[in-house]
């Protein structure tokens, strides 16, 4: 027997990590924060919005970042990731989903992330097409434990609710 909710109402939940290294920017959220170090990666590496990207595409049942975004395509190379979301969100729409809210946690020793916070949501905000009151990201340190407490990385999660499915 197939369950429905009517309205569908589903969750996708999303997860990333990325190596800090010399030579790169910094980029969470879309906002570029200053540091010695930035993340590693084929696009910008920004681990926040991959996390957020794969919460949504994980909530519409529709594959992960890397099937749509494939890590060796040279279309992706130093890609800013805040336009991958828009690309995903718009999937998500042709396949009849409406984002609800998005919750993300921001794994990261230093540098401290709290004034970036505002920003990283309004960015968030824009690119899913939805009110900052409907984005929340927290940071948190990993309190010196394992390679995110050690600096060597920045990890993300996040959960996202969508709307619709009515096809
Ligand atoms: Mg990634």
């Amino acid at each position: 027997m197939r369950l429905e909710t009517n309205p569908a109402l589903r969750a996708g939940t999303g997860y990333d990590i990325h190596r800090l290294v010399p030579g790169r920017r910094l980029v969470l959220g879309g906002v570029t924060i200053p540091s010695q170090v930035g993340l590693a990666g084929h696009s910008d590496g920004d681990a926040l919005v991959h996390a957020v990207i794969d919460a949504l595409l994980g909530a519409c049942a529709l594959g992960d970042i890397g099937h749509h975004f494939p890590a060796g395509d040279p279309a992706w190379r130093d890609a800013d990731s805040l336009g991958l979301l828009v690309t995903a969100c718009r999937r998500a729409g042709d396949a009849g989903w409406r984002v609800c809210n998005v919750d993300a946690t921001v794994l990261c020793e230093r540098p401290r992330l709290a004034p970036f916070l505002p920003a990283m949501q309004g960015r968030l905000a824009t690119a899913l097409g939805i009110a900052e009151s409907c984005v929340s990201v927290k940071a948190k340190t990993n309190e010196g434990l394992d390679a995110v407490g050690r600096g060597e990385a920045i990890a993300a999660q996040a959960i996202m609710l969508v709307v619709g499915g009515e096809r």
